[in-house]
């Protein structure tokens, strides 16, 4: 899918999200990344890598996005976008993270100059995930 085949709505989350990817903290990495995460309502909250000298204390854009959103009162969402120099994908944890709260989320793939590689469902990214219904006492296989 290219730049051109995006609506204006996927592509103004995507260009939130090489905007945000400006602000990487990543002496170590140099590998910054961008995100964008929609509410479904429209607000958008961007967040980046910040990474730390003892490594595991490390934060992804993704995460980052997330936990501003959710410290500001949203726990719905429908879209997120994610930009890095080399097209990849939201790591395991963040996954994890972003299914507690919504297992449906499109995730928007995309590069530096805002061309989408991939636009697919969270779901997808993290199948048969482990979310808060495992946790209620009538959950059932
Ligand atoms: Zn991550």
């Amino acid at each position: 899918m290219s730049e051109n085949h995006t609506d204006h709505a996927t592509q103004q989350l995507v260009q939130a999200a090489i905007k945000a990817a400006q602000n990487a903290y990543v002496p170590y990495s140099n590998f910054p990344v961008g995100a964008a995460l929609r509410t479904t309502d429209g607000t958008v909250y961007t967040g980046c890598n910040v990474e730390n000298a003892a490594y595991p204390a490390t934060i992804c854009a993704e995460r980052t996005a997330l936990v501003k959103a959710v410290s500001e009162g949203d726990r719905t969402f429908d879209a997120l976008a994610v930009t890095t120099n080399s097209g990849g994908f939201p790591c395991g944890i963040c996954r994890q993270m972003l299914y507690e709260f919504a297992p449906d989320l499109r995730v928007i793939v995309a590069m530096p100059d805002g061309q989408v590689l991939y636009d697919l469902p969270l779901n997808e990214l993290l199948a048969h995930g482990f979310g808060p219904k495992e946790l209620a006492p009538d959950a059932s296989r």
